[in-house]
């Protein structure tokens, strides 16, 4: 009798704070998927990298080379970053050569996931980092490009070979390639990266880990009762993307075509929070963003009650969105959770 290993398709993201703090509980939840799924991770860089990556294409400093190495020095265990690095230097030395400033960053910038991807693959052990670069095929708006599923579907057979060979391909998050240079997707842009390789790859589902188990009806940095959301939907999901819920990047929301699952976990404990797909629960949520110099909006999804005591400054039935001065931004969350709580208790 044959029998047939399940061949479900998985596609877990691990955030920055997950590869820098917690690579061993990520790499041991990826092998308890590996055991009978086809796995694909997607890498950010480590919490830091980029920003450090950021300082280094404006200005040259060893100080912040120095930082960089040293940021993955725990994980190196005799694993050489020098091809990565040398690439570094070469771009930096080289900066007139390419189209423009913003394709100069964004290959800087690159390193950053390039140096995880291969962190990640080798504590694997049976990992195999990829490039996005080879698989992705963007538009040319570097520093926020976009993917080309068309063109990038083609490029799936790298990985289909990978899982044949019975390894678990590692890919780059939030990098790309728009004729032979390097793009970046826009910052977080990882999540849109496992959004994209899901629907190529037609996944079950993708699973975002990151070091905050899910979406919440509130900031908990800033509310601390806030309560997470098991269940919700992929329109709220994306409506509260939009409107300044970081949790998730809106085309990561937009990539999974509202057919693919998302699951949202916490890496250090393994928990799992939230789960969007075309079931949701009707809670509301309370998410912010900056305006302008000085100034929040704070959106209330999905609560039909006014706040008369702050501006309103757009009033749709879905939502609303207040007008909230930076010292007013704590108090404010707090006394809207309140209310909002309070109709959901
Ligand atoms: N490393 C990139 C950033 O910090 C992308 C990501 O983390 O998703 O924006
Ligand atoms: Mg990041």
């Amino acid at each position: 009798m044959v029998v047939h290993k399940q061949s479900g398709v998985v596609v877990i993201k691990f955030g920055g704070t997950s590869v820098r703090y917690f690579l061993r509980d990520a790499v041991r939840f990826t092998q308890i998927f590996g055991e009978d799924c086809r796995v694909l991770v997607v890498v950010s860089a480590f919490a830091r990298a980029t920003n450090l990556l950021l300082s280094m294409a404006e200005e040259r400093s060893i100080h912040y080379l120095e930082d960089f190495i040293k940021l993955h020095e725990r994980w190196l265990d005799g694993l050489s970053i020098e091809e990565e690095l040398r690439d570094l230097s070469r771009a930096m030395n080289r900066a007139y050569t390419f189209p423009c400033r913003a394709a100069y960053q964004d290959h800087v910038l690159s390193v950053g996931e390039r140096v995880a991807a291969k962190i990640f693959a080798s504590h694997l052990g049976n990992g195999v980092p990829v490039d996005a670069y080879h698989l992705l095929f963007t538009d040319g708006k570097f520093g926020d490009a976009s993917v080309d599923l068309k063109r990038s579907a083609e490029r799936m057979k790298i990985i289909r070979k990978i899982w044949e060979s019975g390894k678990i391909p590692v890919v780059t998050g939030f990098l790309g390639n728009y004729l032979g240079y390097r793009t970046t997707l826009g910052r977080n842009g990882s999540d849109y990266t496992a959004g994209v390789l899901g629907h190529l790859l037609n996944a079950d589902s993708i699973i975002l880990m990151s070091d905050v188990e899910g979406v919440f009806t509130g900031d908990p940095k800033f509310i601390k009762d806030a309560r997470v959301i098991p269940l919700l939907s992929y329109d709220r999901a994306l409506l509260a993307a939009k409107l300044g819920m970081k949790r998730v990047h809106p085309k990561a929301i937009e990539a999974s075509r509202r057919r693919i699952k998302i699951l949202l976990g916490s890496t250090k404990d393994r928990r799992m929070g939230t789960t969007i797909g075309n079931v949701g629960m009707r809670v509301p949520i309370i998410v912010h963003r900056v305006h302008s110099p000085g100034y929040y909006r704070v959106s209330i999804i999905g609560h039909q009650e006014r706040f008369r005591e702050y501006k309103c400054i757009e009033c749709k039935r879905d939502y609303q969105s207040y007008l909230v001065k930076d010292e007013e931004l704590k108090d404010a969350l707090r006394s809207m959770h309140e209310v909002v709580l309070h109709e959901i208790s």
